[in-house]
């Protein structure tokens, strides 16, 4: 995954804005195919999205639909499709969890920022498989 610096920073702030809850947001850009028959996403934008979890947003969240919508056809006229999403973990490591695993839809990235101490502690990207597994992307940091 080619993530821009600019929308690394913007997430991270984000993730200590909305301390002690966890923050969520959604990833646009573009699936580009590799030479083995997979593809590598360049991420362009990073939308920060309001956490509606109704309780336990420490440690959850989730993105209302009406927003998605409103996101994704923002990023169309950009040419972008939605990659995936972004959230933070409070004080755990930056791996999915159980609701993650429900959440994230097949062929979609998430990228986890783990929050230790007020400080942004790891981040990671993760391709959700058709079968549940999830397999980690490596993100490249991009100027
Ligand atoms: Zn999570």
């Amino acid at each position: 995954m080619h993530l821009p610096r600019r929308q690394f920073e913007i997430i991270q702030e984000q993730a200590l804005r909305e301390l002690p809850y966890e923050c969520c947001g959604l990833l646009a850009g573009i699936r580009k195919p590799d030479k083995k028959g997979g593809f590598e996403n360049i991420v362009y934008e990073v939308a920060p999205c309001v956490n509606v979890l109704y309780s336990g947003r420490e440690h959850g969240f989730e993105i209302s639909f009406s927003e998605f919508i409103e996101v994704e056809r923002e990023a169309a006229s950009l040419g972008y499709t939605i990659l995936g999403s972004c959230h933070s973990h409070m004080g755990t490591a930056a791996v999915p969890s159980n609701s993650d695993i429900d959440f994230a839809r097949p062929g979609d990235s998430m990228i986890i920022i783990s929050v230790q101490h007020r400080q942004p502690a790891g981040v990671t990207a993760w391709y959700r498989r058709d079968d549940r597994g999830f397999h980690q992307e490596t993100i490249k940091v991009v100027e």
